[in-house]
Parts: structure tokens; sequence; C-alpha cells
């Protein structure tokens, strides 16, 4: 992996030429014509100053101009900030001024906003995209004959992407990832879905935003390395994504669980068709054992569980594609990483097979360190070992469970309760749409098991419904002492469930 990414993307440029590259709506590019626009946005980038080293912010939804400004921007060997297009001010400053951002390329509905923003931070040009008007991004793609940037990129120490972790649990921290760590990912990606890929011939499905680290990696890096056509779509409104599938016929697609779940509900009222998918991929948060048997009887398909974090550029385990998989698990490490687990209160020993600690890491994709956070990046990577504060367990057979995460462990009457052994029992009540556990403060016993519950559309439940379902399968201390219903569950871009916002709405 030792090479830069434009270089890898180069490679693929040159074998899969006049291949189709990425689709958007009725807009289709070829490698070679996706080739041009990223030479000439890399030419005008490096025109107006952008050189090794500096931060260019990248602000959009999953389009066209995504992968043409990456790799532009790249090629002039600077770093790109992932900026989620959500972000209010408190956490667009946060970010900008963390990484002293001079360059942001947004959404031209965004422009406002960073206007606003601009004064308190280091921006000193704002490049507008537009779906619709002329732009200056579009300005910046015209061949005005300009000279290339001409710099030498170190893989193994240069940082690509500034990937900012999600804030599930506290402040959202900066994941340093060099071309070789994202270089890395995508080759034990591809390596570990060889037997079912096509080289040119695979159309994969991109719902997962690209501001986010599983979409960066395993739709659009891993999709051009095997010459695959990107699908873009820039949200995920069901009805949008079903006209986007009947209309392009994706073979892959690497999803994240609202996804697979709601797709799952929708599908019950309104068939659809999904038989051209051969390879689906779940991750980023934990997929319910029902709802992947579900799908899999729906498209025929086995969707295989990964997981990966920020850290990790992102993937370190996944199911096998074909082969053996099982459903709950993680799978097993990808090519060339070392997984361990080891006690959760010393962070060393490591346990035997089916005991649960801290799962640690090591390998190519773990990230250089944390910007700008020395200390941080000395606890949680350790002679080389990342330590990931998720808690799993390994079996007999080398697979790895996740079950919860070193925070979100609820402790009742000293007794441990992992959220998602109590959710995987819920998620089998016929009536369940979503379901969530986290431990609330209690005066007897310190913590306890609260569950928040999304009925389907149109149904009604009550808390025993719930709490007996839970009582006939788990321990007693298990069981949720209080059941709340919702209409949705506070989400992050990705549809992990922000549970840290329903722990906060339980003090306040
Ligand atoms: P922060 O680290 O700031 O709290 P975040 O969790 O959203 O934010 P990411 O790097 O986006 O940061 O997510 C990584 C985390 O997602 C992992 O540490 C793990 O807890 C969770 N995760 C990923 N895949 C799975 C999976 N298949 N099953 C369970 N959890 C998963």
């Amino acid at each position: 992996p030792d090479i830069s990414l434009p270089a890898l993307f180069h490679e693929s440029v040159q074998k899969y030429q006049n291949h189709t590259a990425m689709t958007f709506y009725t807009k289709s590019f070829t490698y070679q014509q996706l080739d041009t626009l990223i030479k000439n946005l890399a030419a005008s980038l490096h025109n107006m100053g952008v050189s090794k080293g500096d931060r260019v912010a990248l602000m959009l939804p999953n389009c066209p101009q995504y992968p043409i400004s990456y790799f532009a921007s790249l090629m002039c060997g600077a770093t790109i900030v992932q900026i989620n297009p959500m972000y209010q001010p408190t956490e667009l400053l946060h970010v900008l001024n963390d990484t002293e951002t001079e360059v942001i390329i947004v959404l031209d509905q965004l422009v406002p906003l960073i206007e606003k923003v601009k004064p308190k931070t280091s921006l000193q040009a704002i490049i507008p995209v537009s779906f619709e008007n002329a732009s200056k991004f579009n300005e910046l793609l015209q061949d005005k004959g300009l000279p290339l940037p001409d710099v030498t990129i170190n893989p193994k120490e240069d940082v690509a992407v500034l990937q900012y972790t999600g804030g599930t649990t506290g402040r959202s921290k900066g994941a340093m990832l060099t071309h070789y760590n994202i270089v890395a990912n995508t080759l034990q990606s591809h390596a570990t879905s060889v037997v079912k890929t096509e080289l040119g011939k695979e159309r994969v499905l991109t719902i997962a935003p690209l501001f986010h680290v599983y979409g960066m990696t395993s739709c659009m890096n891993l999709t051009f390395h095997i010459g695959g056509n990107l699908i873009l779509v820039p949200r995920f409104e069901v009805d949008e994504v079903v006209k986007v599938i009947e209309a392009t016929k994706p073979t892959v697609f690497p999803g994240v669980p609202t996804m697979f779940i709601t797709l799952l509900n929708h599908y019950k009222e309104n068939h659809f068709d999904l038989s051209f998918l051969k390879t689906c991929i779940s991750g980023s948060a934990p997929l319910p054992v029902e709802a992947i048997k579900q799908f899999n009887a729906l498209s025929g398909t086995s969707v295989a569980e990964g997981y990966g974090l920020s850290e990790a550029s992102p993937v370190t385990h996944r199911n096998p594609i074909e082969g053996v998989q099982k459903p709950g698990s993680i799978g097993i490490p990808l090519p060339n990483t070392d997984a361990r687990i080891v006690d959760f209160a010393t962070g060393e020993q490591t346990l035997p097979v089916g005991e649960v600690g801290e799962l640690l890491i090591k390998g190519p994709q773990v990230m250089k360190g944390y910007w700008r956070m020395p200390d941080e990046t000395a606890q949680v990577i350790r002679d080389g070992w990342l330590h990931t504060g998720d808690l799993a367990k390994m079996d007999e057979d080398g697979f790895f469970y996740i079950v919860g995460r070193k925070k979100e462990m609820i402790i009742t009457n000293g007794y441990n309760v992992y959220p998602i052994e109590v959710e995987d029992i819920i998620y089998t009540h016929p009536k369940v749409m979503e379901a969530a556990v986290i431990g609330v403060p209690d005066k007897v016993r310190g913590e306890a098991v609260k569950a928040f519950v999304v009925p389907k559309e149109g149904q009604q439940l009550k808390d025993e419904e719930i709490t007996e379902l839970c009582r006939s399968h788990l321990a007693a201390y298990k069981v949720p002492r209080s059941v709340e219903f919702l209409q949705e569950l506070p989400k992050t871009a990705v549809g992990k469930i922000l549970k840290r916002v329903l722990k906060d709405q339980i003090k306040t």
C-alpha cells in the first residue's frame, strides 16, 4: 500500500478508461472524464495557492463534486478535512479552528452559514458547489492550460484525511489518516471480497455519506480501486432510494443498519426487485440478527456484517463474503490485522476465548494519531495497539462479537448488562421498528436498565409486551425497569443511535 491515494486512483484510470466510474441520477462519468475533471480542479487549486500540508475542507453531500474535490486536493498535497453538511455553527467552528482550514468546498445552500462563522476562523477561500447554477466550482473545473501541482507525497507520513470521530461518546477528535492507512484499508477490504468482485463490472450503491470514513473508504475508494461504478445518492429517503435501485440495479451495497431496516419495512408494503444484489455489507453500528435474517430472505444475498472505527480508516473486521458467516458477529480480522481482547480495567492482560474485554487492533490501517492531541493519542495507541473502547469477545473459531462500548455498559446491582443483548431481544417483537437500551441513574441499583422503543407505523405497544418478552429470554437483572415509546430515535448522520442524547434527556 505504499502509494498515494491519487496514484491508486490513477492506476484505475489507466485500467478502466471508458468504464463508468460514477453515476448521479441521470449523469454518468467515465474514468477518463473523471480524471480530466480532477486534473483541471487540481491545477486551479494549485494556481490559487493550495499546497502541500494545507487543509481543504469538504462540506458536501454525496455528489460527483465530492470525489473530484477529494482527489484534486490530494494531488496538491493537501489534507482533506471532512465536514458533515448538517453541522451547526458550534461544531463547524470546532473543526475549522482545530484544523486551521483555509479553503472550504461547500454546497451553495450552506454558504450563508460559512460566511457567518468565517470571521472567527482562518478561512481564506469559500468555493461554492451548485447542482443547478453556474458556480465558482464549475469555473475551476475548466481547462485553462494551468500547470498541474508537482508535489511528492510520502504515503506513510502525509496525512490525507482528518476524520473527526462521530462524537457519539464525547467531543469529536480528528483522526489523522495517512495515504498509507486509507490505501491499505482499501486493499484489505478488496482482498476479503475478491471472490465475488468482478473487476470493472460492479455497481456500488453509495448512500453512506462520503464525509464519513465508512462511505469514503468502503464505498468510494474501494469502488474506484475495482473499476466499479459509484452510484451516488445524496440522502436516505426511502422512495428516492428505491427509484435509484430500480434505475441502476446495484450489485454491491455497503450500508448501515438503519438502511437495511428501513428498506426491509418498506419492502413489506411496496415490493421492489433486489435480485441483482450480490454483496451486502453492514457496518458502523450493530445490525440486529432478526434484520439480517429477514433482509437475506428478501434479497437472496447474505448481509456480511463488519466493524470499524474512524481511527482505523475504518474497517478492521468482517464476516467472510463467501463461506461461514455468523449473524450477530462482526466476523474475523481483515488480512494483516491483529486483534485481541484484553482485561478492560488494566487494558493489558489478554483474555481467554469467550471472555468479554476491550478490543485492541494492530494493522496498517491504524491512524497516525489524533490531530494535535498527543496525550489522547498516547492513551489510545499503546505499543502500536489501538484501544478501541469497545467491549468484545472472541469465539473458538476466531469470530469476534461486539457486546457494547466501554462507556455504554450498564452496571446494575453490581451486574454488567450489555445493551445490545437486550436490544436484540426487543427487536424480535414483530411490532418493534427500533430500540435502544441505556442505563439511567437509580438510587438503589446504581443504574437501572431503560429501553426506548419506536413501534412500527400504525402499531400500538404496551410496556408489558416489551418487559414480558425480555423476561422470557433474559436474566431478571437485564430486563428493562422502564420502557419509553418514541416516534423516532436521535441519530447521527450515518444513522447511529445517539445514546448520549437519550441519556442527557433523562438528566434534564
Ligand atoms: P465517537 O468515537 O466520537 O464517540 P463514533 O462512535 O460515531 O463517535 P466512529 O469512528 O464513526 O465514531 O464509529 C466507530 C464505532 O462504531 C466503534 O467504536 C463501535 O462502537 C461502533 N461500531 C462500528 N461497527 C459496529 C458493529 N458492526 N457493531 C457494533 N458497533 C459497531
